[in-house]
């Protein structure tokens, strides 16, 4: 069956094109049609300070790279025939120009592909063919993808609403909690009947560890802050072996979270165990009632950079896309000035529901893809490096701030003691060679230097050894605070690291 897609946007693509741009107030009101006959000049033109050349994106190469895709089953999915064997086809790939530098690729698929996936698990095909486009659409900042079901929008199948998730016993409406999602962790494959990691391992490492080793130091900037930053994987990597026989921080959220006590409708939703760790994530945000969302994976599909993802189908669109826009301009301004002049800018990325982390979250939510774990130079061997991942990690940080998210309680302005105190545990509690504060070890000298106040706290260290944390605060401006000691094993000492 043939499709005009054409009438795809009279029927779902016009309107919404026509009311974004009324809500960015430039009142350009100009059909999809008409805007296609303006010359490319103008296009120009009309979207002055973009660096990049607008390009249109190469339709061809996009219908031949997913023709591709379905032609190969899904990771996890090997033992099946392939979704073209099995039945799913591409009905067709539209790609429209919206903007100087944005596109919007739609994607539509016969109605084989809802039920491809044995339990039913759309996502599974959907993360399939965008991997395979990534490395089509590095030219684009914003990237709006549409995926459809026999013409009609993907969301539309997806089973709605969600019983209500926001039961819990937890108190509800605390300002400035965010949940800070490490995607992936070891899951039970049902079918084949063992734990699996939810990614490939390239070059000696695999996204599941990558993803919480940042969010592992995003957690600790935010706790700094004394913001209320909940993880949604295991955040203690000394808390022993958990049912996977792994690790309890290797494995994934939904572990976590049910040994948290949410109810089954939070961590048990979802066609397979895999589809349940992706679901708990957003379900646990809403549970527990949090202002935001920021999910931390790693790309594939051989593309280079960091893109930043949001859902058009949760509810919370324009702020979600605020967030993206922020998180993803401070975590490339920060590789590029301190770690890689040269990384690309990818940019946003959006869809109709193709990825549950996002959809379900019932408040603003972005995934941030950071690099490309199947690229080596310069992404892999940038995730290698922890100077990279605090650098992310900061830049997430400073994006949640500039987004609006503010401590819980403000940290007291006149009692530094114990904001040296509290800093200085969350600063080593993420460090494994680090024990427990020494008692009686606290120390205070305020005349150490003119503009700085010194205090320190030994901690005990793996090994029978003890490290001083020093932490100074400016005197000018006693929300500045650094923390600063010697490396355990190899004495050197870090550096100050700015804590707030
Ligand atoms: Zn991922």
């Amino acid at each position: 069956m043939r499709h005009d897609f054409i009438r795809y946007f009279a029927k779902f693509g016009l309107g919404r094109t026509v009311s974004r741009s009324r809500d960015r107030g430039k009142g350009r009101l100009i059909s999809r049609l008409r805007l296609l006959a303006i010359p490319i000049g103008l296009l120009l033109l009309a979207s002055p300070g973009r660096s990049q050349q607008p390009r249109s994106l190469d339709v061809d190469a996009i219908r031949a790279a997913v023709e591709r895709a379905l032609s190969a089953a899904p990771r996890g999915l090997q033992r099946l025939q392939s979704p073209s064997q099995a039945g799913v086809r591409l009905l067709d790939v539209g790609v429209e120009q919206t903007g100087g530098a944005s596109h919007r690729i739609t994607i539509d698929l016969s109605q084989r592909a809802l039920t491809y996936h044995p339990a039913g698990d759309v996502e599974t095909i959907t993360d399939h063919v965008l991997a395979s486009t990534a490395g089509l659409t590095a030219s684009s900042h914003d990237v709006e993808y549409r995926f459809l079901v026999d013409g009609l929008p993907l969301d539309r199948f997806l089973p709605d609403p969600a019983p209500d998730r926001r039961t819990g016993t937890r108190a509800v409406g605390a300002p400035g909690r965010v949940v800070i999602s490490a995607g992936h962790g070891w899951y039970h494959d049902e079918t084949a009947g063992g734990w699996r990691l939810q990614r490939d391992y390239y070059w000696g490492i695999v996204e599941d560890f990558v993803n919480y080793d940042i969010a592992t130091h995003l957690l600790a900037e935010l706790r700094a802050l004394n913001i209320d930053a909940r993880p949604a994987r295991n955040p203690d990597r000394s808390a022993g072996t958990g049912l996977s026989g792994h690790s309890r921080w290797e494995e994934s959220a939904k572990y976590y979270i049910r040994d948290l006590g949410a109810p089954a409708s939070v961590w048990d939703f979802g066609a397979d165990d895999y589809s349940k760790d992706i679901n708990s994530r957003p379900f646990y945000s809403n549970w527990i009632d949090s202002a935001l969302v920021i999910a931390i994976h790693n790309n594939g599909g051989g593309g280079s950079g960091t893109e930043t993802w949001y859902d058009t189908t949760n509810g919370h669109e324009a702020e979600s896309r605020r967030l993206a826009e922020i998180i993803n301009r401070r975590i490339v301004n920060a590789i590029r000035s301190r770690y890689n002049p040269n990384w690309p800018d990818r940019g946003l990325r959006t869809c109709n529901a193709c990825k549950g982390e996002n959809h379900w979250a019932k408040r603003p939510a972005v995934i941030v893809e950071v690099a490309f774990m199947d690229t080596r130079t310069p992404d892999n061997d940038a995730l290698k490096d922890d100077a990279f991942k605090r650098i992310v990690a900061q830049a997430i940080r400073e994006g949640l701030q500039e987004y609006g998210l503010v401590a819980a309680t403000p940290p007291p302005a006149d009692d530094l003691d114990s904001a040296a105190r509290r800093e200085i545990g969350i600063r080593v509690a993420y460090d494994e060679r680090f024990r427990a504060p020494i008692d009686g070890s606290f120390g205070v000298n305020l005349t150490w230097d003119p503009a700085w106040e010194l205090r320190w706290l030994d901690v005990d260290v793996t090994g029978n050894r003890r490290v001083r944390v020093f932490h100074v605060a400016s005197r000018a401006n006693r929300t500045v605070r650094y923390i600063g000691f010697s490396d355990p094993d190899t004495r050197s000492w870090i550096g100050w690291d700015r804590i707030s």
